[in-house]
Parts: structure tokens; C-alpha cells; sequence
């Protein structure tokens, strides 16, 4: 029962209508009998400070961040955790002793839990896009030992950023969706990542596109592993076409799930989530 001593988390994106956090932390906070409610916050780009910081001084006790804020929200922490410094993208935060925010990054355990035992080591990837959650992606993808990463996305200069964060690693290559090598580069990989927004659903209605296009993928081969990270609808376009190729095909809600236990262990220090019941929660609406 909400009463004058609950207080919240939420999620702040734009859109945050597809999100199906709510629902999967709503069914975790009654499970674990926690006077918390987690509730979806919409937010205007030009608000999001003002949004943020209005949110420190009340009964807010964490947040989740979704797109398009993920590395607004890094330069906004005071406090961040180690994998956030590195990522510089932050999906889940609370308030310091200080009150300042603190945040940090559960996107990369969230990303690996589906795809960790498949025997990835040394393998071609290509990642799309090259937002917060390519971000993970990419340190997931280093994580587990992977031969080649190459990323594609639409915007030069943020592509540019993206692979000089991560210039270290000598087999991180970045391409735009019309250099010539991009059929090459489908038919090649042995996993592929969509971490652009394109096929969500967003205001109730399907999303019914691919990334980057139909000519995009016509290399693609039956061996590829496809990773859509959308889990709304569970089944986008490209995971539609790329099962209809021969591809093995993984969806986002593995992932969400995964990252979702994490957060909440960081809010409320409980190891022991229920993520039977959060699956479960999610299910519902899929
Ligand atoms: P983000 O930071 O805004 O990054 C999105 C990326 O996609 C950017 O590189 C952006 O390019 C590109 N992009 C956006 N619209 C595009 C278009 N029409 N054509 C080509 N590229 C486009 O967003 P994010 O936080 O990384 O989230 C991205 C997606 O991953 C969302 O659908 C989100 O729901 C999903 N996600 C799922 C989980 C999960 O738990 N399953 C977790 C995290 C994220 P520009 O820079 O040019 O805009």
C-alpha cells in the first residue's frame, strides 16, 4: 500500500513509454516487501538537469537512466564507480552521504548474462550504433575475449569520440553505414549487436524498420549470432529477418532483467533478488 512514507525509484528517458522497467521492479519491490514504488519519468532534453536535480532533494532513493541520457548522466555524477568511469555512460544511480549523486554502469553485466557461454573468444563482432549501451556492448564484447569489434554509426563525430575512448584496443575499428566494406563486415561477423533504437516500440506503435536499412543486411549469413538489445517488442524487425536467414537470434530481455537485479541490489544492498519473479513480470507483456 503506497502511503506517506513510501518513497521511489524511476527511470528517467525520453521516450521511456516502451519500458517495461517499471513493471519488473514493481513486481521485485512487493516481492521483497519494501516500502519503495519504481515509477517511469519522462524527460525532455532541455529539462534533464533541472529534472535531476529537483529529484536529489526529495524521497527519491535511485534511478535508472535510459536513452538518450546515459552520458548526460556521467558528467552529472559526483561520485562514480569504476566500470562508470570507464564506460562514461551511467544507467543506475542514487544519492551520496554528500547528497550528491553517486552512479554507476549495470548495462555490462546485464549484456554478457546471455551470451557468456557461448564460446565467443576470438570471434568477429560488429556493433551498430555508438550510444551508452554500445558502450557496454563493447566492454562486454572485450570482457569475453572477442578476436575483432567493429562498430557502425551514423554520426561521424560521435563515432569518432567513441572509438578514441576505447583507442587502447587495437581491434576496435569504426565504419559508417555506406563505407564499402560494410557487406564484408556483415557477412563476416560472427555476432552482431543492435544497440541503435530503431524497431522499439515507442508511443504504442511498432517501430517497423531495420537498422541502417534493407540493403544493409543482405550479406547477412545463416552463422551470424543476431543481438537485438530492444526487448520491446521481443522481436524486432532485424531479429524477425535475421531468424528467417538460419541466424541464431537473442533478444533484450535477458539482458534487462540482468542489469535491472543489478541496480537494485545498488539501491537497497540486497544481494538476493528475485529474478524468477521479475522474468515473470516482464513476460506478462511480451
Ligand atoms: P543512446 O545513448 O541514445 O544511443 C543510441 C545510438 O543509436 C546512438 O549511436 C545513435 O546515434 C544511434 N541511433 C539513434 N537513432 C538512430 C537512427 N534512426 N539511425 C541510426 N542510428 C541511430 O541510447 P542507448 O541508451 O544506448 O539505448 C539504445 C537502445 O538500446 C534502446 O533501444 C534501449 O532501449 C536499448 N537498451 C536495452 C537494454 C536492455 O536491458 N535490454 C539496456 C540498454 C539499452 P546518434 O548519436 O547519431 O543519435
Amino acid at each position: 500500500m503506497i502511503n506517506s512514507k513510501t518513497s521511489f525509484l524511476a527511470l528517467i528517458g525520453n521516450p521511456v513509454e516502451h519500458s517495461l522497467s517499471p513493471v519488473m521492479h514493481n513486481a521485485a519491490l512487493e516481492f521483497l516487501g519494501l516500502d519503495l514504488i519504481y515509477i517511469a519519468i519522462p524527460c525532455k532534453n532541455d529539462d534533464f538537469h533541472a529534472v535531476m536535480n529537483g529529484l536529489k532533494k526529495i524521497n527519491c532513493k535511485g534511478l535508472n537512466i535510459t536513452i538518450p541520457f546515459k552520458e548526460k548522466a556521467f558528467k552529472l555524477c559526483e561520485e562514480i564507480s569504476p566500470i562508470g568511469q570507464q564506460l562514461k555512460a551511467i544507467n543506475t544511480l542514487k544519492v551520496n552521504n554528500n547528497g550528491e549523486w553517486q552512479g554507476t554502469n549495470t548495462d555490462i553485466e546485464g549484456f554478457i548474462n546471455p551470451i557468456k557461454n557461448l564460446s565467443l573468444s576470438g570471434k568477429k563482432s560488429t556493433i551498430l550504433g555508438s550510444g551508452g549501451a554500445a558502450r557496454s556492448a563493447i566492454q562486454g564484447l572485450i570482457n569475453l575475449n572477442l578476436g575483432e569489434i567493429h562498430v557502425i554509426s551514423r554520426n561521424e563525430s560521435s563515432l569518432k569520440n567513441f572509438i578514441n575512448d576505447f583507442k587502447s584496443f587495437k581491434f576496435i575499428k569504426g565504419y559508417l553505414p555506406d563505407d564499402a566494406q560494410i557487406n564484408d563486415l556483415i557477412n563476416n561477423s560472427e555476432l552482431i549487436i543492435n544497440t541503435t533504437p530503431i524497431g522499439m516500440k515507442k508511443f504504442n506503435k511498432d517501430y517497423d524498420e531495420l537498422p541502417f536499412g534493407e540493403n544493409f543486411w543482405q550479406s547477412l549469413n545463416s552463422k551470424t549470432i543476431v543481438y537485438d538489445l530492444i526487448y520491446n517488442p521481443k522481436i524486432t524487425k532485424l531479429l524477425k529477418l535475421s531468424e528467417k536467414k538460419g541466424c541464431q537470434i537473442i533478444d533484450g530481455s535477458e539482458m534487462l532483467v540482468a542489469q535491472g537485479a543489478k541496480s537494485l541490489t545498488y539501491w537497497t544492498n540486497i544481494e538476493d533478488i528475485p529474478i524468477e519473479i521479475m522474468k515473470k513480470a516482464i513476460n506478462k507483456y511480451l
